[in-house]
C-alpha cells in the first residue's frame, strides 16, 4: 500500500515540475469519500485508487491521468458528483473520471466468450479519450493483482476469464505489452493453476542449466555484432508462461517439443544498424522460414516497430530475435502511453533528437490543438468503430447495430417476432420513443403486445437491413390481404348481378387460366386491378349470357368515374392508409372533407368509400369490421385542393333569397356544383347544396357566413342521413 508522499515522490522523479497540491487534494478527496468502504482484502477502499495511480505513475503519465486514477471510483461508488469534480479538479479530470465510470458500468455486464470481440469494440468506442482506457486497464491490473482476496472461486474465475478475453487484448491493442503480459499471467493463474505451476517448474529446471545458455547466446551475439562495430544492448528472456501454454495448446505439443522458449532482444543505435545487425545474424545462423517480419518498414497499426526473426542459434536452439532502436524499444514497452507520458519534461529532454520522435511529436501536437477525440484516435491508428453502436439486451447479450440504430432495429435484431410485436421500448430503464437513437452501452428492453403489427412509419427511421426488410415484407402482405378482400367483394358482386351463388370452389377451378397459385391470388389480382372480375366470372361460366347488358345507373357511373380517377397512380392519393392504385371514392352520404376524421369502407365492386367517422351510414357496416380501413387525410403539398361539401339549408321563401345565398357562398370562395330543393312549403324551402371547398374549415366559414344571412333560417352540414 503506497502512501501519498510515496506517490508524489514517484511522480516527481519523472516530472520535477509537479504541483503536488493537486495530487494531495485528490488523495484527501478520495480518502474522505471512500470513508468506511473496504476492499475484499480488508484494506480501506481508497488504497485501491492510489495503487492504480501508482501503476500509471510507473508509466510516467501526465498529471490529469494520475488525478483521474485517484478519483476513478468516486462517481460510481460514492456520493461525489460530476459537479464536485468539476469544481475541485476542473473540466478535464471530471470528463475523464466520468469516462472511466461509464466503462465501469458496462463492466458489470457478463459477457460470454463469443461476444468478447464486440465487447472490446464497445470499450474502445466508449473510451473517447485514450487516457480513459489507460486508467481502466490500470484499474483492472490492480484488481487482478488482488483477485486472490475474493472468496468465491466462480467469481475469481469469471473475472480472470473476462480479463483474458477483453482487457489483455485491449492492452495489447494499444501497445501496453508489459501490462498485457501481467494480465494474462495473473488470469492464467486463476483459470488453470496446475498448468501454470507445471510450466513454472519446467522453466526453473531448464533455468538451472539454461542460465548458461541464455548467457552464452548473449555473449556470442554481442561478439558477432561488436566485431562489425555495432554496439548493441542484448537481453534474453524466456517467453511468458501463458504464451508457452497457448503455444502448447495451439500446436497440440508437449513442453519438451516446444523449441523456442527463449526470445532475445537486440537494441541498437539507429535504423541503419538494425538492418546491419539483421544481416550479420542471418549470415551467421540458419533462419527459420516464415518467421521474418519487418515492422520497421511497415509498422503495426498501433505504431509498433521492430524486426522479428527466428534462427537456429549458437547453441543449436531455435531462438526468436527482435531487433530495434532504443526509441522503438521505449515506445514498444509503453505503447500509446509513451505519447501521454509527461509532456514538458519530455520535450526538454528530447528536443535534440526531435527527428526520431517526429511521430510522437505529431501526436502531441494533435492533442495540444485539442482536436476532437475521434480525430486523435484516428491519428493514433486506433480503430473507433464509429459506424457501429453496441447495446445490451436485458439478459446482458451484446448486440451490434449500425450507427443511429433505434429500438425498432434492436427489436428486429433480437428476433423478427419481437420486432413485429414491438409497441414500446425502455432504454436504460426509461420509456423511450421508438425512433430514438441508441448509444453505446445502452441497455434496451422491448415491450411487445400480441396484437401489434409493424407500422409503415417505422420504415422511415430504421437503419438496419433486417428491420427494413421485415417491415416491407409485412406491408406487402398486408396490402395483399387488403387487395384480396376487395377483389373478393368485387367478384361476389358480379355473381350477385348474374344471379349466381358465389362459391370459392368455383374460383379454385379456374386458377390456371389466371396463372394464380390459389384463390387469394385471384382475389388480390382483382383488387389490385390486374384481373377483371367479370373475366373471372366468364371463365367460370363460359356459356353464360350476361344479364348486365343494361347500362349502369348514372350514380354508379359517376362513382365509377370517381374511383377510376382516384385509381390513377400518377396522381398522389389524398388519403393515407390506402394502397396506391386502390379504387377510392368519397361517400355521397357524408361528403367528407379534409379536416374531418374519416374511415374507409371496402365496398363491393367500387373499391373503398371514404366516410366521415360520424356518418350514419357506417352503422350498416358495424357487423363487418374486416371491411373497415384506418385512413387519414394526406395534407401534403400535393394534396388536391377541391372537395365537395354538402350543406342542408332552410331559407325563407322570399324574393332574392336564393340570390343572396349564392352570393354569400361565392364571396367566401365556395363554388356551387349542385343545388336541389328537397321540399317547399309556403314559407320555407329545404335545400341541399354541394359546394367545392378546400377543407372543413373552409366549409365552416361558409356555414358561419350563411348563418349571418337574414333570409337563411338554418344551415347544417349533411350527415349522411
Ligand atoms: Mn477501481
Amino acid at each position: 500500500m503506497i502512501e501519498q508522499a510515496e506517490l508524489i515522490g514517484q511522480i516527481k522523479a519523472y516530472n520535477p515540475a509537479l504541483e503536488q497540491e493537486i495530487i494531495a487534494k485528490a488523495y484527501d478527496f478520495a480518502k474522505e469519500k471512500h470513508e468506511g468502504q473496504t476492499r475484499s482484502s480488508g484494506e480501506p477502499y481508497y488504497t485501491h485508487p492510489v495503487e492504480v495511480a501508482g501503476i500509471l505513475a510507473d508509466m510516467r503519465m501526465d498529471t490529469a491521468t494520475i488525478v483521474t486514477a485517484i478519483l476513478h471510483d468516486t462517481l460510481e461508488d460514492t456520493e461525489a458528483t460530476y459537479k464536485d469534480l468539476q469544481t475541485l479538479f476542473g473540466d478535464e479530470v471530471a470528463r475523464l473520471v466520468n469516462g472511466v465510470s461509464k466503462l465501469t458500468r458496462i463492466e458489470s455486464q457478463t459477457v460470454e466468450g463469443k461476444q468478447a470481440e464486440n465487447f472490446r469494440k464497445l470499450v474502445l468506442a466508449m473510451s473517447e479519450d485514450i487516457r480513459v482506457l489507460l486508467v481502466k486497464l490500470a484499474d483492472r491490473l490492480h484488481n487482478m493483482r488482488t483477485l486472490h482476496h475474493i472468496k468465491k472461486p466462480e467469481k475469481r474465475r469469471r473475472i480472470a476469464r473476462e480479463t483474458l478475453e477483453i482487457y489483455a487484448p485491449l492492452a495489447e491493442r494499444i501497445g501496453l505489452h508489459k501490462i498485457k503480459e501481467e494480465l494474462e499471467d495473473l488470469s492464467f493463474g486463476h483459470l488453470n493453476p496446475e498448468a501454470r505451476e507445471s510450466i513454472t517448474n519446467r522453466l526453473s529446471y531448464l533455468r538451472k542449466e539454461g542460465t548458461t545458455i541464455v548467457k552464452t547466446i548473449i555473449d556470442t551475439l554481442e561478439k558477432l555484432l561488436g566485431d562489425q562495430g555495432i554496439k548493441a544492448e542484448i537481453t534474453g528472456r524466456e517467453k511468458t508462461r501463458y504464451s508457452i501454454w497457448r503455444k502448447m495448446q495451439r500446436k497440440n505439443i508437449s513442453f519438451e517439443q516446444l523449441s523456442d522458449i527463449m526470445a532475445f532482444r537486440v537494441v541498437v543505435g539507429d535504423v541503419g544498424q538494425c538492418y546491419h545487425a539483421l544481416g550479420m545474424i542471418h549470415g551467421a545462423y540458419p533462419t527459420v522460414p516464415g518467421r521474418f517480419k519487418d515492422y520497421i518498414s511497415t509498422p503495426k497499426p498501433n505504431g509498433y516497430r521492430s524486426i522479428h526473426t527466428t534462427v537456429i542459434g549458437p547453441e543449436k536452439q531455435r531462438i526468436e530475435i527482435q531487433i530495434r532502436t532504443s526509441e522503438m524499444h521505449e515506445e514498444a514497452d509503453l505503447g500509446v502511453a509513451a505519447h501521454w507520458a509527461y509532456k514538458q519534461g519530455r520535450k526538454k529532454a528530447r528536443l535534440k533528437d526531435a527527428k526520431e520522435y517526429r511521430w510522437m511529436r505529431e501526436l502531441l501536437d494533435i492533442i495540444e490543438q485539442e482536436s476532437k477525440p475521434e480525430e486523435f484516435l484516428e491519428n493514433t491508428k486506433m480503430e473507433l468503430f464509429q459506424d457501429q453502436v453496441y447495446v445490451f439486451s436485458p439478459r446482458g447479450d451484446l448486440i451490434e447495430l449500425p450507427n443511429a440504430a433505434t429500438p425498432i432495429d434492436f427489436a428486429y435484431a433480437i428476433h423478427s417476432a419481437v420486432g413485429d410485436k414491438c409497441v414500446g421500448a425502455k432504454v436504460n430503464g426509461r420509456i423511450a420513443p421508438l425512433n430514438s437513437k441508441l448509444h453505446n452501452g445502452d441497455q434496451v428492453e422491448i415491450i411487445t403486445a400480441k396484437n401489434q403489427t409493424p407500422s409503415p412509419t417505422w420504415e422511415r427511421f430504421v437503419v438496419s437491413g433486417k428491420a427494413r426488410s421485415h417491415i416491407r415484407r409485412f406491408i406487402r402482405q398486408q396490402q395483399r390481404s387488403q387487395y384480396s378482400q376487395l377483389g373478393k367483394a368485387m367478384l361476389e358482386k358480379v355473381f350477385q348481378q348474374e344471379n349466381y351463388q358465389f362459391t370459392e370452389k368455383a374460383v379454385s377451378g379456374i386458377l390456371g387460366q389466371f396463372r394464380a397459385e390459389d384463390v387469394e391470388d385471384v382475389y388480390a389480382g382483382i383488387g389490385s386491378g390486374h384481373i377483371v372480375a367479370r373475366d373471372v366470372f366468364k371463365a367460370i361460366f363460359p356459356g353464360h349470357k350476361s344479364e348486365m347488358a343494361k347500362k349502369p345507373s348514372d350514380a354508379e357511373a359517376e362513382e365509377g368515374a370517381q374511383a377510376r380517377k382516384a385509381a390513377d397512380t400518377s396522381k398522389p392519393l389524398p388519403i393515407k392508409g390506402l394502397i396506391p392504385g386502390m379504387a377510392m371514392h368519397y361517400a355521397r352520404c357524408c361528403h367528407p372533407l379534409p379536416g374531418d376524421r374519416i374511415v374507409g369502407i371496402v365496398t363491393s365492386g367500387k373499391g373503398v368509400s371514404i366516410h366521415t367517422i360520424d356518418c350514419d351510414t357506417l352503422e350498416n357496416f358495424a357487423d363487418t369490421p374486416e371491411r373497415w380501413l384506418d385512413v387519414s387525410w394526406d395534407e401534403g403539398p400535393d394534396a388536391p385542393e377541391s372537395h365537395i361539401g354538402r350543406l342542408e339549408v332552410v331559407i325563407a321563401n322570399e324574393p332574392g333569397a336564393l340570390g343572396t345565398l349564392s352570393t354569400v357562398i361565392g364571396r367566401n370562395g365556395g363554388n356551387i356544383t349542385n343545388l336541389k330543393i328537397t321540399s317547399r312549403s309556403l314559407d320555407f324551402w329545404d335545400m341541399m347544396i354541394d359546394v367545392y371547398v378546400n377543407d372543413t374549415k373552409h366549409l365552416n366559414n361558409i356555414i358561419a357566413a350563411l348563418r349571418a344571412t337574414p333570409s337563411v333560417v338554418t344551415v347544417d352540414r349533411a350527415r349522411g342521413r
